[in-house]
């Protein structure tokens, strides 16, 4: 147990404070922490957590009886007795509001593996573990194949989505899953908010960074779509520009109609 005080940064919130700081301790530990509730407090935020390897902290989950479905793939994740819980609070002092408290509660009584995909060598986890924060998997792939050749894209695609949830998935829902990431990245995108007809579902953003520096340069824009990109069968849109033969994303949209065409 143990707390510290840093720097308030006006544009990390407090339970975004606590969730960076619950990555951190699963960088630290190697357990990663499963929120069980989440708390908004007087002064600021506190969650709760369990390590995810608890036996006790194993979802029951009902066989889907939707016809044609397939059971999700699990990873036969090792779970233990180790009777963990975790409290991370984040607040700002009364007296002064340039300052943040980070309190850390951890209890874990039984040493046991950490989390990691059984069916990797740990040391490629480690390699994504390490570099999730600013690698796509298309950078960790050749990385991970020098030293492990026989060790396939797809086997490290599915594990930087596993392992990097944390730092992207905010919700269970995909599109609000997005919105709120993105409201996190406001720096760098905006949300343009558009009228969506009746039973559509519609996510537009613009990147900030591109076309500040192209701006009215722009003379021709083409628009590019993809399907099947995520599982909640949204389309997405992107506008292109072209910059010295190089194409430039301008902005993305995600659109929910195919999902209205398919029912
Ligand atoms: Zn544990």
């Amino acid at each position: 147990m143990g707390s510290y005080v840093i720097e308030k940064d006006p544009l990390v919130s407090d339970k975004e404070r606590v969730r960076m700081t619950a990555v951190e301790v699963w960088n630290a530990t190697g357990y990663r922490l499963l929120v069980r509730d989440n708390k908004k407090t007087k002064s600021g935020h506190r969650t709760r957590y369990q390590c995810c390897q608890d036996e006790t902290s194993r979802k029951k989950s009902k066989p889907s009886t939707r016809p044609g479905a397939v059971p999700r793939d699990r990873v036969g994740m090792d779970r233990f007795d180790c009777s963990s819980r975790a409290t991370i609070s984040s607040r700002t002092f009364t007296r002064d509001q340039t300052k943040t408290l980070i309190s850390i509660h951890f209890h874990h009584e039984k040493h046991h593996i950490p989390y990691y995909d059984v069916s990797m060598p740990q040391r490629v986890t480690d390699i994504i573990h390490e570099n999730m924060g600013h690698c796509t998997p298309n950078n960790l792939v050749p990385l991970i194949q020098a030293e492990f050749p026989n060790i396939t894209s797809a086997q490290v695609y599915s594990a930087w989505i596993k392992l990097s949830e944390e730092l992207w998935k905010h919700a269970e829902n995909p599109l609000e899953s997005a919105k709120q990431l993105l409201e996190e990245l406001r720096d760098e995108v905006e949300v343009v908010h558009t009228k969506v007809a009746d039973g559509v579902e519609q996510l537009c953003w613009v990147l900030k960074k591109i076309t500040g520096p192209l701006g009215k340069g722009v003379v021709e824009v083409a628009l590019d779509a993809t399907y099947r990109t995520n599982s909640a069968h949204l389309e997405l849109y992107c506008v292109m520009a072209e910059d010295d033969n190089t194409g430039f994303p301008l902005s993305y949209c995600l659109l929910s109609t195919a999902t209205s065409i398919e029912q």
